[in-house]
């Protein structure tokens, strides 16, 4: 039989693994009506960075429980955040010469820890400006089931700021994009005519080292967990209301590997933070939100925040070999901007190629032809796109109507059915591995 996973999601009383509160799963097989269910890492995706797993239905005895404990406190970053500030603020007081950074330990490093780290490769003379530039300073965590960090390319960096600034925010909550907030921290250190402010929200404490406890939390995004408890929730939480009409926008680009729905899930948690924060009510508003994710994962987006548009920009990255913009010519990120705002407010640049159509009333991919038949752009990833009269809809251009399958498809590809969805695209038919859209 077939078996299949599915995300349950966060459940009240679930016991904690070092990334906090754990995930509820269930596992089905084909032919049995109900799944076992159980608890796994809400972070990690992958067992060797976190082997945290108990069925729902299992007794812990209380010897267990208290190990458990034990190691998830020992799991815990060595030093505290405030510990982080105060070493910083004793960094930053060395002479340039007595500024050494841990390149193995990823650490600020004092005088008086040089003897420790001997052997380790060190960075030296760390400059202000590198002080500045921590995810240039931090290597980035490219592990794909776990931080799948992936640095915005300048250019979309200042594009997605500009838009800010040009949109009339002056708050930006920086989910899991820490670039985007280094960018908005140096601006703001260097111009007083520049007003905007952001708190980081991300997983990768090494940020702690080079932010105060009112710009950066250690944040879980898959269960909405503050490691630094009801304090640093609160730092949220002020950040959220909106003194002197300073109106705030969240920002968020998570890693790919999936779970949408648990995702979602904090993400309203999130919105549902910045309403409370509101005493003239924000009626029926919902917090701005830029969520930055593959355009194929669109209709599960959709289906959590019905609200949202996908807008054509492609966002480019740094360090992803895929999504990267090429020295020969680009290549086509499929990376985009789910959006709340409306669309025709999200001004895409010309010289990047986008244009403007009055009648979907929102910029899109000049290459991006509007459909008659079925009244919009329909193209997704930048590419001209073809109608397909049987499926009544517009499909990407090297895919084919199979009468077998009756739906359009990858030349190559085989008839047999799936009874479960793909877990990326929702269609029958394949299994994630296969998606086309991921091809
Ligand atoms: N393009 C962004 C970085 C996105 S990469 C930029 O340039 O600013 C994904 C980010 O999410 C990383 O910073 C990573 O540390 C963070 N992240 C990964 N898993 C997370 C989790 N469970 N909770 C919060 N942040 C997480
Ligand atoms: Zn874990
Ligand atoms: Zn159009
Ligand atoms: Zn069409
Ligand atoms: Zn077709």
């Amino acid at each position: 039989g077939r078996a299949a996973l599915a995300l349950l999601g966060p459940a009240p009383g679930a016991p904690s693994c070092p990334h906090g509160p754990a995930l509820l799963f269930v596992k089905t097989s084909q032919g049995k009506e109900e799944g076992r269910r159980f608890y796994a890492c809400s972070a990690c995706r992958d067992r060797k960075d976190c082997n945290f797993f108990q069925w729902e239905d299992e007794k812990v005895s209380e010897t267990r429980l208290a190990a458990r404990e034990d190691y998830n406190r020992n799991r815990q970053p060595s030093f505290t955040h405030r510990q982080n500030m105060d070493r910083y603020k004793n960094f930053v007081l060395l002479p340039l010469s007595k500024r050494r950074f841990c390149q193995e330990c990823q650490q600020l490093l004092l005088p008086a820890e040089w003897e420790k780290h001997s052997d380790h490769q060190l960075l030296c003379d760390i400059t202000t400006a590198q002080l500045k530039s921590p995810s240039q300073l931090l290597y980035p965590l490219e592990n794909k089931k776990t931080n799948a960090q992936y640095l915005f390319a300048d250019r979309s960096c200042q594009f997605l700021l500009n838009l800010l600034i040009d949109l009339g925010f002056r708050r930006v909550l920086s989910v899991g994009t820490p670039r985007l907030h280094e960018m908005i921290q140096s601006k703001a250190s260097q111009g007083e005519e520049f007003s905007i402010k952001s708190l980081l929200l991300d997983i990768d404490f090494r940020y702690s080292q080079f932010y105060t406890e009112d710009e950066f939390c250690h944040y879980n995004m898959f269960n909405h967990h503050f490691f630094g408890g009801e304090a640093a929730r609160e730092t949220c939480r002020k950040f959220l209301n909106e003194e002197n009409g300073e109106r705030v926008i969240m920002v968020t680009d998570p890693p790919f590997g999936g779970l949408v729905e648990a995702l979602a899930s904090s993400f309203l948690k999130l919105m549902a933070m910045w309403k409370e924060t509101e005493k003239e009510g924000h009626d029926n508003k919902e917090m701005p939100m830029f969520w930055i994710f593959p355009y194929f994962f669109e209709s599960r987006i959709l289906d959590f925040f019905p609200s949202f548009s996908m807008m054509d920009y492609q966002v480019d990255y740094d360090n992803h070999a895929l999504y990267k913009h090429g020295k020969t010519g680009r290549r086509q990120s499929p990376v985009r901007i789910f959006t709340n705002l409306t669309p025709s407010m999200i001004v895409l640049p010309e010289e990047e190629g986008y244009r403007f159509c009055t009648i979907c009333q929102r910029y899109v991919s000049s290459s991006n032809q509007h459909c008659e038949i079925c009244n919009s752009c329909t193209s997704k990833d930048g590419r001209r796109w073809k109608h397909c009269v049987l499926c009544k809809r517009c499909v990407k251009p090297s895919w084919f109507h199979c009468n077998n399958c009756n739906c359009c498809t990858l030349q190559k590809h085989s008839c047999e059915k799936t009874d479960v969805g793909c877990f990326v695209c929702g269609k029958a038919g394949h299994k994630r591995s296969a998606c086309p859209s991921l091809s």
